[in-house]
C-alpha cells in the first residue's frame, strides 16, 4: 500500500511549532511583520494573499496589507518597497505575482531587500542557495523538503529526477535536493526520452504544468512521487500534473492534489517569515 503523505498534517504541524517560536518571540519583546502587496484584484492572487493573511493571524505575526489598483505604477510600487526595505518595524515583503504587465516583474524581485525576501526570489537569495550559503529559499521546493524530511524518505545518494525548470520551482528544487545528496536530473520541454529518464527516479517531482501527464509509464516500481502541478478540471475537481489512479499501485509514497504540496507552500512563507529575525540579526 502507497503511502499517502499528508502536506495538510504536515503543514499544520509546522505552523503550530511556528507558532510556538513566535510566542517565545514574543515574550522577548519582539514582533514579526511580514508586509503583502497585491497590485491589481485578480481573483486567484486575492485567495492567496487571503489564506496568506490567516496563516499569519493563526501564527501570531503582524500582517501589514497593501492593496494597490491596477493603475499603480512601477515607480510608485518601488517606492512603497523602498519604504519598507528602510522600516527597522518590517522583516519580510512580498509582493503577489503576478504583477500587470506594465510593471517589471524581474525589476520588482531586485528591489525587495534581500534580507527581507520572504518569497526567496531575489537573485541573491538564489545565488546563496546555489553555493551552500544561508538566505531565503522559495516556498514550495522547501516544503518538499520538509514533506520528504517528516515522512522518513531519504534523499541521500538518491536519483531524484525533477521535471520542470522554472525558477520559482523545478530549480531551487533541483538545488534543494543537491543539498540533500540526492543524485539529481533536471528534465523539461526538451528533454529527450523522458519517461526513461523520469523511471530512473527514486524521487520524482513533477512541476510541468499539465495536468495528469505523469502516467505509470513515467515510474519506477517503489518511487516516492511529489506531484506539485495544481490544475481545475472541468468538473470543479482539482487534480495534479500526476494521473494519482493510475500509478498508485505502483508507488511506495505519494503526495495528493489536493492536500500534498499546495499547503506547505504558506507553511514554508511562514516558516521564511519566523527566520526573516534571525537573518536581519546576523546583518
Ligand atoms: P512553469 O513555469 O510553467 O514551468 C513548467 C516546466 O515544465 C518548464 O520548465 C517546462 O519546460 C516543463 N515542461 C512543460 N511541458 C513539458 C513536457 N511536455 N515535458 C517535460 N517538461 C515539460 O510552471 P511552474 O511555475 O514551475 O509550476 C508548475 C506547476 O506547479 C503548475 O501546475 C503550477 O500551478 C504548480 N505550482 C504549484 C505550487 C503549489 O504551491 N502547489 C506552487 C507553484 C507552482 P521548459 O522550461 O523547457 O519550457
Amino acid at each position: 500500500m502507497a503511502q499517502i503523505i499528508d502536506g495538510k498534517v504536515i503543514a499544520g504541524r509546522i505552523k503550530d511549532e511556528l507558532k510556538g517560536r513566535v510566542a517565545d518571540y514574543k515574550a522577548a519583546g519582539v514582533e514579526i511583520t511580514l508586509a503583502v502587496i497585491q497590485v491589481g484584484c485578480d481573483p486567484a492572487s486575492s485567495v492567496y494573499v487571503n489564506n496568506k493573511k490567516k496563516a499569519c493571524e493563526y501564527i501570531g505575526i503582524k500582517s501589514l496589507a497593501y492593496e494597490l489598483g491596477d493603475e499603480t505604477t512601477q515607480e510608485e510600487l518601488l517606492k512603497i518597497i523602498c519604504d519598507l526595505n528602510n522600516r527597522d518595524d518590517v522583516n519580510g515583503i512580498l509582493v503577489q505575482l503576478p504583477v500587470p504587465k506594465h510593471i517589471d516583474e524581474d525589476l520588482v524581485i531586485k528591489s525587495i531587500n534581500p534580507k527581507k525576501d520572504v518569497d526567496g526570489f531575489h537573485p541573491e537569495s538564489v545565488g546563496a542557495l546555489c553555493i551552500g550559503q544561508p538566505g531565503f529559499v522559495s516556498c514550495t521546493p522547501a516544503g518538499i523538503i520538509q514533506l520528504l524530511k517528516r515522512s522518513n524518505v531519504d534523499i541521500e545518494g538518491k536519483e531524484c529526477v525533477v521535471i520542470g525548470r522554472s525558477n520559482i520551482v523545478g530549480k531551487p528544487m533541483a538545488l534543494l535536493l543537491l543539498r540533500e545528496n540526492g543524485t539529481v536530473t533536471i528534465a523539461h520541454s526538451r528533454t529527450k526520452n523522458l519517461k526513461e529518464v523520469a523511471k530512473r527516479a527514486d524521487i520524482l517531482v513533477a512541476a510541468i504544468g499539465k495536468p495528469k501527464f505523469i502516467n505509470k509509464e513515467y515510474v519506477k516500481d517503489g518511487a516516492v512521487i511529489i506531484d506539485v502541478g495544481i490544475h481545475r478540471m472541468e468538473n470543479g475537481k482539482l487534480c495534479g500534473d500526476v494521473d494519482f489512479d493510475d500509478v498508485i499501485d505502483t508507488v511506495s509514497a505519494i503526495t495528493p492534489v489536493p492536500g500534498g504540496v499546495g499547503p506547505m507552500t504558506i507553511a514554508m512563507l511562514m516558516n521564511n517569515c519566523v527566520e526573516s529575525v534571525e537573518i536581519q540579526r546576523s546583518k
